[in-house]
């Protein structure tokens, strides 16, 4: 689309300028100016949640010192909504407002300011006009003392690092920008300029991190058959412990401990967590479930695919540093094998769909409580191992002609390239019955509105793989709590649903005092030199009383599962398993 000159210079222009007076405080302040307003009315807003992390997060309270001016006179506003400001411009055309945000909140999703840098997570830090999410803004930076560098996807304005533009609200908010003198360099692949960008001091082997960006840019790509973006932009914050990512369209934020690099675990770990949120650039950022976009930035936005938009994001994350040949194939069953014992270990597998836990991913997954791992199974570990299973099925099925990736591929050509929009949870299905060459209602309704216990061995059996338990012949006994000690006492965080705690009342927050009188030092004393079926009396404190709980131990039920090879493949299997992991 080009832009006609005349009917540009009657639109609203929107501009923004950042300063950081008080960075040392956590303060930004922030200068909009609105020229070109038609209207008596305009509405300034803050979003309420940041996709991709499903959690009303109330941005707006981070809002202060608001204020409106035009030619120098000071104009009305109230706020009609926690996140609105409601403001009377009295016919002027062209308006100021200003405003500054504490940004204090180290994670991916927020907004951090101190002396040391700046992170904008730009939504829930630039606030929009109502009815104007479709207009372009251009954000001017004027840096803190002795910062140096922008790092962001947003275009640069005449060349000039400090001044960006967005062509419109949504990418705005897709769009986070560091600013400080971070590390940066980048790397080539897939056809795109990747640049990195590090703040805080990991020691990191950048040549190494290079390598094994691209070979993971490459694979991931070649899923898709294309990469959409032109530039892309890894924003690296690395603290002394940290975790976890957000994608965006054309850059992502990793938050890493710095000391991850100093292992190969850690160094696999962060490679998985690069994976995972550059294959979202494909898997939800583009490629989306239809409740996923165009945003309302107002509410909640309910989808029972986060199985897919997430669950099959952590299949990818590790089956493609497989693909890539960037770990041997026994260090990737080790992880799949970890993935199943994770939901095989949950509770609440038996109690949530992946649909349902999904669609409550606002109130459950985002907010969990003592009592989470009974109710709820976590869509980004089951999905992940639906989507192994889906996989194993596809490559099996088809002779070993297709996989997950040629549904994938499918779907992003077919929804989001052709009719540019997101998927229905129908439409998914049929996308995976396609290249299954059969129907799947059998197994939707056993794992994916369902709760049925997974075989496994049928899935891992068409590649020529089982699964086996470490702990079968265990008969060690549990008492079905989690606990956490702090000066010598036990304090319950958890009790585990139909366990021996449970049974016999031990309620969370109790200290656990004594075990037929001997005083406990530690929980494992609770059950040392004991058997499942032994009847034990514990003294807990409870609220400040003292309570005795009769308690008898049952059998610890946990799995320990490992994939192994069956003896003696077929041919059929070794075909399945060459193409499941690339060999
Ligand atoms: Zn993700």
């Amino acid at each position: 689309m080009s832009t006609n000159i005349s009917t540009a210079a009657t639109m609203p222009q929107i501009s923004y300028t950042v300063t950081f007076p008080e960075a040392q405080a956590h303060y930004a302040d922030v200068e909009m100016t609105i020229s070109n307003l038609k209207q008596n009315t305009l509405v300034l807003k803050v979003p309420v949640w940041t996709p991709g992390s499903y959690l009303i997060r109330e941005y707006a309270k981070n809002v202060e010192a608001f204020s409106v001016s035009a030619k120098g006179n000071i104009l009305p506003f109230i706020k009609t909504r926690k996140n609105w400001w409601s403001i009377n411009t009295q016919g002027e055309k062209d308006i100021t407002i200003k405003y500054r945000v504490y940004c204090n909140e180290i994670s991916v999703r927020t907004s951090t300011v101190d002396a040391s840098h700046a992170f904008i997570s730009t939504l829930g830090f630039f606030m929009y006009p109502e009815g104007m999410l479709h207009d372009a803004s251009t954000i001017h930076i004027i840096p803190y003392d002795g910062w140096s560098k922008v790092s962001t996807s947003l275009a640069m304005v005449n060349n000039d690092p400090f001044t960006v533009t967005a062509p419109n609200y949504d990418i705005l908010f897709d769009s986070p920008i560091e600013v400080g003198n971070q590390d940066v360099f980048g790397f080539k692949a897939a056809g795109v300029d990747y640049e990195v960008a590090m703040f805080g001091t990991g020691k990191y082997d950048k040549e190494r991190l290079k390598k094994d960006m691209a070979k993971i840019v490459e694979q991931e790509t070649a899923v898709y058959g294309e990469n959409p973006n032109k530039r892309y932009v890894f924003i690296v914050h690395n603290y002394a412990k940290s975790g976890g990512g957000l994608e965006h369209l054309s850059s992502t934020v990793l938050g890493a401990a710095r000391d991850t690099y100093a292992s190969e675990t850690g160094y696999q770990g962060f490679l998985s967590l690069v994976a995972h949120e550059h294959f979202h650039l494909w898997n939800v950022k583009r490629l989306r479930p239809i409740a996923l976009g165009p945003f309302d930035y107002d509410n909640e936005n309910y989808t029972t695919d986060l199985w897919i938009a997430e669950g099959f994001t952590a299949y990818y994350e590790d089956i493609i540093l497989r693909h890539a040949a960037i770990i041997p194939v026994d260090n990737y069953l080790n992880v799949l094998g970890n993935d199943i014992n994770s939901v095989e270990n949950q509770a609440g597998r038996k109690f949530q769909s992946v649909t349902d836990a999904s669609y409550d991913a606002w109130i459950k997954a985002y907010r969990p409580n003592e009592n989470s791992a009974n109710t709820t199974i976590s869509y980004y570990s089951k999905g992940s191992v639906i989507a192994m299973l889906l996989d194993l099925e596809i490559i099996n099925d088809s002779n070993a002609k297709y996989s997950l990736d040629d549904v994938m591929r499918h779907m992003y050509d077919e929804y989001y390239k052709g009719k540019e929009r997101g998927y229905t949870d129908v439409e998914f299905k049929q996308g995976l019955e396609k290249y299954a060459g059969k129907n799947l209602d059998d197994f939707y309704s056993k794992y994916v509105y369902g709760v049925d216990d997974i075989d496994y061995n049928t899935y891992l059996g068409y590649a020529g793989y089982k699964i086996t338990d470490a702990l079968v012949a265990n008969n060690d006994p549990s008492l079905g709590v989690t606990t956490s000690t702090a000066n010598n006492k036990i304090t319950v965080t958890s009790v585990l649903r139909g366990g021996a705690a449970w049974a016999a009342g031990i309620n969370t927050d109790d200290q656990i005092v004594t075990v037929n009188g001997t005083p406990i030092a530690n929980i494992q004393d609770v059950l040392t030199g004991r058997k499942p079926g032994d009847k034990i009396t514990i003294n807990v404190n409870r609220d400040g009383q003292p309570i005795t709980l009769q308690a008898t131990l049952v059998k610890n039920a946990l799995v320990k599962y490992k994939i192994e090879s069956v003896d003696n493949p077929t041919q059929q299997q070794l075909t399945v398993r060459n193409k499941w992991l690339k060999l």
